[in-house]
């Protein structure tokens, strides 16, 4: 048997149990239907099949929801911050346990990799015992003292949070929220993707049978226009950790103004990858075609935008339509792939449309631009060259393996070309001239900027956009500002004069 046939046969074996008896919600430790007993499908993106019937979850789903979270931070909110850290240290330990079940999974619903996603587990696995560690701190303050008063702040875990996660890598981006949020002594109610949901039960599953309390974390799958608005609009959800599009962060911010909560928004970007002649050229190519091509370039930070200085454009651009041609597309769990399916064919759709009109606006196809095979949603990695920054696929997120390529003469232009965007999420900047990167990272409008280097990840460091890409940031001690809030105690050092009226 090959390896991918071996995967495969392996990949149906962990999700027959979803074939059977559907992805069902959790909600107080119990695995539940929806209310409604209405169910949606699932489809693998490698074929269209369907893999599992989905409970779909509404209004009513979320109100259970919410309320078995509200009931469950009376204890959990109060429960020793060493308490929590010994069990969500327990969470990571049987998330590394399960780590095949959940990449194999995670490739078949999502379409990503496993070249990729074999890391899926490990990246989870490390949010939980990073947010763990930090979990008996987390209500530490400050003591500020003036001449007559000391203040003493402290932070307290803000209640039930509602986490909404898009489809890219779903099990990762979950963890990232949901470890710091439970690590803050805040429980959750989580509204997951609808095109990618079976790796949250899964968490959840994982993390009651290594010890967290049932109803501390909750899930409700469903559509974003049901199941997510109604979360956005319970006034038992205290704030709400976003990951996804720009516009409908715009509409959550509506949905929730009323019951006027917090919100962290990780949103869309465009992001650019600036290389100047006195790079190293062959570092920032494998950087650039790594950040466009891994992940199915279904990935927030993406490299989208290639700005050249025109020097080098003809051998960088050469050099990154190699890359593209190169690398393998096929099956998510065939070890060699590197591009699988997009994840639904809406989506490869909206990706497919993109090659008509950078044709139409002039651009060059110089890799790419057609589908891959007759079945299921791959798309040949993508290359647009002689690209200008008004163009339609300069500025749009397209969000699949396709990367515009746009010259430049010198620095002040490369400023323009990158800011010249409604986005601000991540820039990558190519150049051996310090007094350069100086500059530029004063002025590039990004919430985090890379010199010399690819996406690499450093949990310590915040997260987050600018502009359009997002609000908040989160990461290190910022999840900690978010989850919780900042309570003031004021003593007096002395009996002061009080002012006395009349
Ligand atoms: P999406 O915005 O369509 O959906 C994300 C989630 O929001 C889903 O769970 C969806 O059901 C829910 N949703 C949709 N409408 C809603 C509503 N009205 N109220 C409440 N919830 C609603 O995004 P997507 O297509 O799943 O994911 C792709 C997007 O995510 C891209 O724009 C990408 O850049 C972004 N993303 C950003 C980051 C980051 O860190 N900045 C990371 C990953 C993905």
């Amino acid at each position: 048997m090959s390896q991918l046939n071996d995967n495969i046969a392996r990949a149906q074996d962990y999700m027959k149990r979803f074939r059977e008896q559907g992805v069902l919600n959790h909600i107080n430790g119990e695995s539940v239907p929806a209310d409604s007993g209405k169910t949606f499908e699932t489809i693998s993106p490698v074929d269209l099949a369907p893999l599992a019937d989905v409970a779909h979850g509404g209004a009513s789903d979320i109100d259970r929801a919410v309320k078995a979270a509200e009931k469950a931070f009376k204890t959990w909110s109060k429960t020793p911050g060493k308490e929590r850290r010994e069990i969500l240290i327990k969470v990571a330990e049987a998330i590394e346990a399960r780590a095949e079940e959940i990449a194999f999974t995670e490739c078949m619903d999502t379409g990503q990799s496993l070249r990729f996603m074999s890391k899926a587990a490990v990246r989870g696995a490390a949010n939980f015992r990073f947010f763990a560690d930090r979990a008996p701190q987390a209500e530490d303050g400050l003591s500020l003292r003036n001449d007559t008063q000391m203040n003493v702040t402290s932070k307290r875990p803000l209640g039930p949070i509602g986490v909404i996660t898009p489809w890219n890598t779903p099990f990762m981006l979950s963890t990232w929220k949901i470890a710091p949020a439970l690590a803050s002594g805040c429980t959750v109610v989580h509204k997951p993707a609808e095109f990618s949901p079976m790796t949250a039960k899964l968490l959840v599953e994982i993390a009651e049978e290594a010890g967290l309390p049932k109803g501390v974390l909750n899930l409700v799958n469903g559509m974003g226009e049901d199941a997510g608005k109604a979360l956005t609009e319970h006034p038992g959800i205290k704030a709400v950790a976003f990951v996804g599009e720009s516009r409908t962060g715009q509409l959550i911010m509506a949905q929730a103004a009323p019951t006027l909560k917090r919100f962290h928004f990780e949103l869309g970007g465009k992001n650019p990858v600036i290389v100047f002649d006195d790079a190293d050229i062959e570092r920032a190519v494998n950087a650039a075609t790594f950040m466009i091509y891994s992940l199915n370039g279904e990935r927030c930070t993406s490299s989208s935008r290639l700005l050249v200085q025109e020097s080098i454009y003809e051998e960088v651009t050469r050099r990154v339509a190699e890359v593209a041609n190169g690398v393998k597309v096929g099956h998510p769990l065939d070890p060699d792939t590197v591009v699988g399916p997009l994840i639904h064919p809406e989506h490869e759709e909206k990706v497919l449309s993109y090659f008509d009109k950078a044709r139409e606006e002039g651009a060059t196809i110089a890799a790419g631009g057609e589908k891959a095979g007759d079945e299921g949603c791959f798309v040949r990695p993508t290359l647009f060259t002689n690209a200008t920054n008004d163009m339609t696929v300069a500025q749009e997120e397209i969000f699949g393996p396709v990367l515009t390529a746009i010259s430049f003469k010198d620095e002040e232009e490369a400023l323009r070309l990158a800011n010249d965007t409604q986005y601000g999420l991540a820039a990558y900047l190519w150049t051996n001239d310090l007094d350069r990167a100086m500059r530029l990272t004063d002025e590039l409008e990004a919430g985090m900027i890379w010199v010399n280097s690819e996406n690499v990840r450093h949990l310590e460091s915040p997260f987050g956009g600018v502009k359009s890409s997002g609000i908040g940031r989160d990461g290190g001690d910022w999840s900690f500002d978010f989850y919780m809030e900042t309570v003031n105690v004021s003593f007096p050092r002395k009996a002061h004069k009080v002012p006395k009226l009349g």
